[in-house]
């Protein structure tokens, strides 16, 4: 227990199984599990976060069967071949005084494979794959293998099981309407649909004894319509506790939800007053999730005596170190975790390996180390965006002698307008962390510093790394110097007036961006009941999976979305939350227009025509234009200081404009770090 946390560091027990404090670290997939010739890796990622104090790790799924199975090879334990890989990611965590437990997960129809067993021949609307529906025989089978594999674990030395209840995968399909239709004795009334879930329970409870903890993560707001009630969620709670289930996992959402869950978007702690809820149903711990990115929310979280500890999953990719942090009363030193998904979920669902965006080294800790220089060199980083920030703090941690230069007054870059989106505002706290370790590791910074070649090649450091990053690209429309036209950083920072009527020039991930900013802009970011009307999420207990018509709140402006592509927009947004920014513009009543060519702006606004249809010319009748049309390399240092012999390193926008984010910019900042 410390004053700032009372409640987060105090220990708790589940089951037989006493863990160190209340944060759990929810199940992901990281791409690492299917690795059999990697346990190496897979077991270094686990270490670092119970070195850092995690209460207890929950694996990404692993599959009982092979009908079961995520991905084509993926992960399952259904051998003692199998088991034996999976004891040397137990052993790492055991060996830092973790607890480890493994989540059981059969993909029903969520898995990428062509031979998937499902509730129903339906195929889901994200996969394209038709599942086989599975007999009664099948179901048996299917039971029968929950408790093969957990006698598995328990033998891999695992401290529990985890029985993944959520979420779409196979039997959040059996617990609802919308996906159940059977008429057997496994589908039609409550208890029919509930009968496989419980049979699981009672499979494994028979196998594994009584002492070894079994947690269950259930759904308990599907957020998809034929959803469960409320009723049927708390009957099925009540049931798992006399069935001998030891703690329940809320989840929250089906992947297929039109609902965001866990985007940057989503208010924090948004949904913990469904497991609030569920407190007066049962007296087994409840675990909450979603959106619990600090250790601040974390503990008003447990203040409310409601909830016995916190899920938290992605902030523990992006600082493993997190619990420690905290508990040590360093949570200023924490890199939190932002919500944009793009190094982790984005990842996952193309079959890349997860890792994070402010931590390029999760899931890489065997391959991407910072160690200590045996010689330290003298190192000017010019730039103080994402490339800039990660390199200097890299380089500084391994004992070099880092000067960081920024041009402009603050650091961040162009990372700082990002955080004025709204949505976006996490991303300030990446800044927020960032400054405190250029404080703590004593880089020296100078802002308002616009280096030139002279300077740092007369200051005769050893290297040189220029992150110079990017600049807002002015294409050459006629009439683009016209007083109606300003930049995407013009239009954030606040430097110009913007009217009623906007026009936003390019499509991609900064023209939806700003877009958002301008038809929200007047009233700030939506709290939590603004954003469940916005979204359609309801209360209502007798409402099936909690969803309703959405209301949004009205726009502020008047805003045209034009791109020269024909086709539709924000294809090349992020995976997992490209459609949240499409649905945002939509709802707001932008009209998205593509196919147009920018013949001239003027006082009448910008016209456009459309060569590649039969449509007519218009002319969007605007008072302000924001050009969003992507950017180009500050390069002007490289040159020069190439000629005069100084070993220099181009990183971030500076090396390359084009499909640049932060992700690659933090990335190359790090590796230039390693490596020097
Ligand atoms: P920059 O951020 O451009 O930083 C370069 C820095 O160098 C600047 O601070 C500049 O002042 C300084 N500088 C230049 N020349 C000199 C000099 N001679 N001397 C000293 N200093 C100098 N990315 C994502 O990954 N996800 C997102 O959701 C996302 N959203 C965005 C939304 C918006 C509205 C914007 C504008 C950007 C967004 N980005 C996002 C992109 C992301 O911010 C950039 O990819 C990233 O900032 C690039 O980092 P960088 O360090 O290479 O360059
Ligand atoms: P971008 O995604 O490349 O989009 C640039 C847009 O400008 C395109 O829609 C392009 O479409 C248009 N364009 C390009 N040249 C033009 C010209 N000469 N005249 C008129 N239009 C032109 O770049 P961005 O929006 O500037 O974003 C920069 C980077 O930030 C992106 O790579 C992205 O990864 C990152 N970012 C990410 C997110 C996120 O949510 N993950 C959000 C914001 C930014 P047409 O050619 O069809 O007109
Ligand atoms: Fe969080 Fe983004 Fe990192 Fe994923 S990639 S863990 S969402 S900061």
């Amino acid at each position: 227990m410390t004053d700032t946390y009372p409640n987060l560091f105090e220990p708790l027990a589940i089951g037989g199984m006493t863990i160190r404090n209340r944060i759990v670290m929810g199940s992901m997939h990281t791409g690492l599990e299917e690795r059999f010739f990697d346990g190496k890796r897979l077991a270094a990622y686990y270490a670092e976060r119970a070195r850092g104090g995690v209460g207890l790790i929950i694996t990404g799924g692993i599959a009982p069967t092979r009908t079961g199975l995520l991905l084509p090879f993926g992960a399952k334990l259904t051998n003692r071949f199998d088991a034996r890989r999976h004891r040397r990611a137990t052993a790492a965590v055991h060996a830092e005084g973790g607890h480890i437990a493994m989540q059981i997960l059969h993909a029903g129809r969520y898995g990428y494979t062509p031979f998937k067993w499902s509730v129903e021949w339906e195929k889901s609307p994200i996969h394209p794959f038709r599942p086989i529906k599975m007999t009664d025989a099948m179901i048996r089978h299917v039971i029968r293998s929950y408790g093969r594999t957990a006698v598995l674990a328990r033998d891999a030395g695992y401290d529990a099981v985890e029985i993944m209840g959520g979420e779409g995968y196979l039997l959040n399909t059996f617990l609802c309407p919308r996906t159940n239709r059977r008429t057997d004795r496994w589908g039609g009334s409550t208890e029919n649909r509930q009968r496989i879930v419980v049979a699981i329970v009672d499979e494994i409870r028979s196998r594994v004894g009584a002492d070894f903890p079994i947690i269950m993560r259930q759904s308990i707001a599907d957020l998809v319509e034929g959803g469960q009630t409320w009723d049927e969620i708390a009957l099925l709670a009540r049931t798992l506790e006399a069935h001998g289930v030891n703690a329940i996992n809320t989840d929250i959402g089906w992947h297929e939800a039109k609902i965001p869950t866990i985007a940057t978007s989503v208010p924090r702690a948004a949904f913990v007053r469904f497991t609030e809820r569920l407190r007066d149903e049962v007296s087994i711990p409840l675990i909450a999730s979603n959106r619990i990115n600090t250790p601040e929310v974390a503990e008003e979280v447990l203040s409310g005596g409601r909830v016995d500890a916190v899920s938290m999953a992605r902030p523990l990719l992006a600082d493993p170190h997190l619990p420690a942090k905290a508990q040590a009363g360093r949570a200023d030193e924490i890199n939190t975790c932002i919500g944009c998904n793009q190094a982790c979920l984005d990842h996952a669902f193309v079959g890349k390996k997860v890792s994070c965006l402010v931590n390029p080294r999760a899931g890489h800790e065997t391959v991407l180390v910072l160690s200590p220089t045996r010689s330290a060199r003298r190192v000017a980083v010019i730039g103080a965006g994402p490339a800039g920030l990660a390199a200097a703090v890299s380089a500084a941690e391994r004992g070099h002698r880092v000067t960081l230069f920024e041009a402009g007054p603050s650091i961040g870059g162009q990372f700082s307008i990002a955080a004025r989106i709204p949505g976006k505002e996490e991303f300030s706290e990446t800044i927020r962390y960032f400054t405190r370790r250029l404080e703590i590791l004593g880089v020296t910074v100078h802002l308002d510093t616009r280096v030139d070649a002279d300077r740092l090649v007369a200051e005769k450091f050893d290297d040189v790394v220029i992150a110079t990053g990017v600049t807002p690209r002015m294409p050459s429309i006629p009439g683009i110097d016209h007083p109606s036209v300003m930049t995407y950083a013009d239009a954030v920072l606040g430097d110009r007036e913007i009217g009623d009527r906007v026009a936003v020039i390019g499509a991609g991930g900064i023209g939806f961006d700003l877009t958002e900013f301008l038809t929200v802009t007047d009233s700030p970011t939506l709290d939590a009941k603004e954003w469940d009307q916005e979204w359609g999420v309801t209360d209502d207990l007798d409402t099936p999976g909690f969803v309703t018509k959405p209301r949004p709140t009205a726009a502020a402006r008047t805003v045209y979305l034009v791109q020269r592509k024909t086709g539709s927009q924000g294809k090349s947004l992020g995976k997992t939350t490209g459609w949240v920014h499409r649905a945002t513009v939509k709802m707001k009543g932008v009209e998205q227009i593509s196919g147009a060519r920018y013949d001239r702006i003027d006082d009448d606004g910008v016209h456009l025509s459309f060569p590649d249809s039969e449509k007519d010319p218009r002319v969007l009748a605007v008072d302000t234009v924001v050009v969003c049309a992507g950017q180009e390399s500050v390069r002007d240092l490289v040159d020069p200081l190439t000629v005069a012999g100084v070993a220099t390193h181009v990183i971030g926008g500076a090396d390359l404009a084009a499909e640049l984010d932060a992700k690659r910019a933090i990335r190359q900042g790090t590796e230039v770090a390693a490596a020097l």
